[in-house]
């Protein structure tokens, strides 16, 4: 059916022409992605109106997380900013698992106890993730100051015959939930009961072995342990992000995520503790985002083949960079890490940074030349990528093109620029542009170090008086304190010129 096409789209009151009908009416600007649960893109419609609550499983803190972890948190940190860019209010917690086999053997090692291993990590994670640009989720709680609400949900399990005692340790009976295998539609089917077809290494006796651990029983002096009324344990490693999620975001709520691998067993396990405990629905919507690879292997600590951010930041690289390089690809798309790529994201970022100050720095035209918003091809590019962009990110996350739409805009409005200068209307749509791409992108970087005309000539100037003054060393400081923010100053027979890097 052909729908009438408007010919001017409004920007500040104003009728603006348009001639990119195309990309007008493909938007539906409603944000859907790909929904594991249901193995189909959906449109997000949360539970509760204007209301998001999400939960992405963080990280083990035994060591420095890889940026394979980051890459998985970067993409959480897009979809957190995303679904506030889409006017939802939210509320997303992400946990720090701070207790598991390898934290209990690594501190015992070190005759310490887990808390005072951990606790570094936990500092050193939150760092990276800080200096990698990611938003703070609202909360981020620790899975060793939850064992009560553990406890609670193995109470509840014990009792509703979902969960059974074997040798002291406590077990989900998976034959209990027929829905076993709907978030990964893994097939049990001629399944395994007892038997030589072990998927699970507890050395325990089990009644199923598909069945896992919820509590492991730990003896009266071995540490960690906590009592419990069904005995001292320590808790297996599922249910700590059933317990945290519906203690923040209640029972059921909108949207889980996390990394592929996290598929089976730990989400499938979480599904089936929450909704064996409650009878609802625990997540309405599941999102798995794909592998950051290093020669076409996965990134990982046990195969030995990773960086962390720490190691490429003391080589040089630039936490913006990294960032970049992280998000530049679809999140359902497999990333396969190079140094060529990494050195890339380096330019990219930098020539965003520099056209920003560019813009800002360009003193808007007086009358003469002026362009008003209504016919301003600057402005018209502007209103295209912002609908770009929005279409791209309502498409399953779909950052490539989001950042297609940017890169295209910065070369129009380059184009612009080069023949003559922009109103401050189109300058100030353009920096608008800029902000609300970087709310969700963040890769622009902060503004601190970025410096305008007027304050560049001001230095340059400063410069001169010095150098009359004969005071060298000022005037090597300022020529300094340029360089770095990318100004570089020419002597020439007409004066001092100066230029961005
Ligand atoms: P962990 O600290 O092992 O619990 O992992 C933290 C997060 O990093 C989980 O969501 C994993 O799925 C994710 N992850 C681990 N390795 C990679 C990788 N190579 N690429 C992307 N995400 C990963
Ligand atoms: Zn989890």
């Amino acid at each position: 059916m052909d729908v009438a096409q408007p010919d001017f789209c409004e920007f500040r009151g104003e009728k603006l022409n348009f001639n990119h009908y195309d990309i007008l009416f493909r938007l539906n600007f409603m944000l859907s992605f790909y929904n594991t649960l249901s193995r189909s893109i959906e449109e997000f419609h949360p539970i509760e109106d204007g209301k998001v609550r999400m939960y992405i499983c963080g990280p083990t803190v035994w060591n420095f997380a890889h940026i394979g972890n980051f890459r998985t948190f970067v993409f959480g940190d897009i979809l957190r900013r995303y679904i506030k860019f889409k006017g939802y209010e939210l509320t997303h917690v992400m946990n720090l698992t701070d207790i598991d086999d390898r934290i209990i053997n690594e501190a015992a090692a070190r005759n310490i106890s887990i808390n005072e291993f951990t606790e570094p990590y936990a500092q050193y994670f939150l760092e990276d993730f800080d200096a990698l640009g990611n938003e703070r989720p609202e909360i981020i709680p620790r899975a060793t100051h939850h064992i009560p609400e553990m406890i609670d949900i193995i109470s509840t399990l014990l009792e509703n015959g979902h969960a059974y005692e074997s040798d002291g340790s406590i077990y989900y009976r998976i034959a209990a939930f027929p829905e076993y295998g709907k978030l990964s539609k893994i097939s049990f089917s001629g399944n395994i009961t007892g038997g030589s077809d072990r998927i699970d290494t507890d050395k325990y006796d089990k009644e199923d072995a598909r069945d896992f651990a919820l509590w492991k029983l730990v003896g009266e002096d071995e540490q960690p342990g906590w009592d419990a009324p069904f005995g001292r344990g320590r808790p297996g490693w599922h249910i700590e992000c059933s317990a945290m999620s519906m203690k923040y975001l209640g029972e059921t709520f909108d949207l889980h995520a996390g990394g592929q691998d996290l598929q089976f067993p730990h989400h499938e396990n979480e599904i089936a503790q929450s909704e064996g405990a409650t009878g609802k629905l625990f997540a309405k919507y599941w999102i798995h985002s794909e592998f950051l690879k290093i020669d076409d292997v996965t990134m990982s600590k046990s195969k030995g083949n990773f960086f962390t951010f720490r190691d490429l930041t003391k080589q040089g690289y630039s936490p913006l960079a990294i960032r970049y390089l992280l998000l530049s690809v679809p999140y359902r798309k497999q990333l396969n890490f190079t140094f060529e790529g990494l050195q890339g994201a380096e330019s990219t970022v930098e020539r965003l940074r520099n056209f920003r100050s560019l813009v800002k720095g360009r003193n808007p035209s007086g009358s003469e030349g002026a362009v008003s918003v209504e016919g301003s091809d600057a402005v018209e590019n502007v209103m295209i990528a912002l609908k770009r962009f929005e279409a791209a990110m309502d498409d399953d996350l779909n950052n490539a093109a989001a950042l297609a739409a940017v890169h295209d805009l910065v070369r129009e409005v380059n184009i612009i620029m080069a023949e003559r200068s922009l109103s401050s209307d189109e300058k100030d749509a353009v920096l608008d542009a800029i902000g609300k791409f970087d709310s969700v992108l963040g890769i622009f970087g902060t503004e601190d170090s970025e410096i305008l005309d007027a304050d560049i000539e001001k230095l340059i100037e400063d410069r001169q008086l010095a150098r009359a003054n004969r005071d060298f060393a000022r005037s090597d400081e300022i020529r300094d304190e340029l360089a770095a923010k990318g100004i570089i100053l020419e002597d020439t027979k007409d004066g001092m010129r100066w230029k961005r890097r």
